[in-house]
């Protein structure tokens, strides 16, 4: 079944078109990852996805679910690193996504805010403040509280790029049990292309327009993947790459994504 489906859509700013007649859609259970150069409309193609902008033209249609129920993880500014509240005060905003003004949150939220607290392994630091945390502890919190607002869909913009090597593994082992476990449908934004080809099922390539959209075996047949990989980097050293950048760290204990889901 067809979550999420998107039909010409176009999102201008005052001077420029960032995103241009882009049409796609997401199935229940996919995990799909968004590459392209800086630029190329990437952030803005999911903040329209999930209202933040509106768009120009076209639309995006949800079948079995509301707006308000994506969960969003946007890209990480200094600001929001700085953000002076607990990490259970963090989480339970993420439960205001239903967007029903209340001035204290139900046993529910807090309950549920609690749940995705100790799923993500963060329920130790519940008292810290959030700005104590190192980038991947915040970041876990994050993701905590993006799933506070859903269980169908995430949407994540560049999760991993505050994050060393081997949290960004430890992150990745969490969307991914978050995908096959409970079956959440997962569009996730990547700078890293060789993490999104090893994490993903499905690739969206943006310049603006949507250049490719498919199966990652057959993103790895086109000139949009030869040149994010770069033109001169030869086959052999391209695949090597590709197996070492993600699963393959030495420092990584194979049991690592055990604890936190
Ligand atoms: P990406 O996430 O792929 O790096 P963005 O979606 O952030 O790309 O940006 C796409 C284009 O839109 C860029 O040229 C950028 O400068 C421009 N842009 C992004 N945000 C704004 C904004 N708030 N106002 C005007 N232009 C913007
Ligand atoms: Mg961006």
């Amino acid at each position: 079944m067809n979550l999420l489906e998107v039909k010409n859509l176009t999102v201008r700013y005052e001077r420029q078109c960032a995103v241009e007649n882009v049409s796609f859609s997401l199935r229940e259970g996919d995990y799909a990852a968004i590459v392209g150069e800086n630029g190329s409309g990437k952030s803005t193609l999911v903040k329209t996805l999930v209202g933040l902008i509106p768009a120009s033209d076209g639309e995006v249609e949800m079948h079995g679910m509301t707006r308000r129920e994506i969960g969003y993880l946007p890209q990480s500014t200094i600001v929001q690193k700085d953000f002076p509240a607990s990490v259970t005060e963090v989480v339970l905003t993420g439960c205001l996504a239903d967007g029903k003004f209340r001035p204290f949150y139900t046993k529910a939220q807090k309950e549920l805010a609690k749940e995705m607290m100790a799923l993500l392994g963060v329920t130790p630091f519940a008292k810290k403040s959030f700005r104590e945390l190192s980038g991947g502890q915040q970041q876990r919190v994050l993701l905590a509280r993006a799933l506070c607002a859903t269980k169908k869909l995430l949407i994540l913009d560049e999760p991993a790029s505050v994050l060393d090597p081997v949290v960004t593994h430890e992150l990745y082992g969490i969307l991914r049990r978050l995908n096959r476990e409970r079956g959440i449908t997962i569009l996730m934004v990547s700078h890293d292309i060789h993490c999104a080809l090893e994490q993903a099922t499905t690739i969206l390539h943006m310049d603006r327009t949507l250049r490719f959209c498919g199966a990652v075996h057959d993103y790895m047949h086109t000139s949009e993947y030869r040149r994010m990989v770069g033109d001169c980097e030869p086959e052999l050293h391209a695949h090597h790459h590709h197996h070492n950048h993600c699963t393959g760290y030495a420092a990584v204990p194979a049991n690592s994504e055990g604890g936190a889901v």
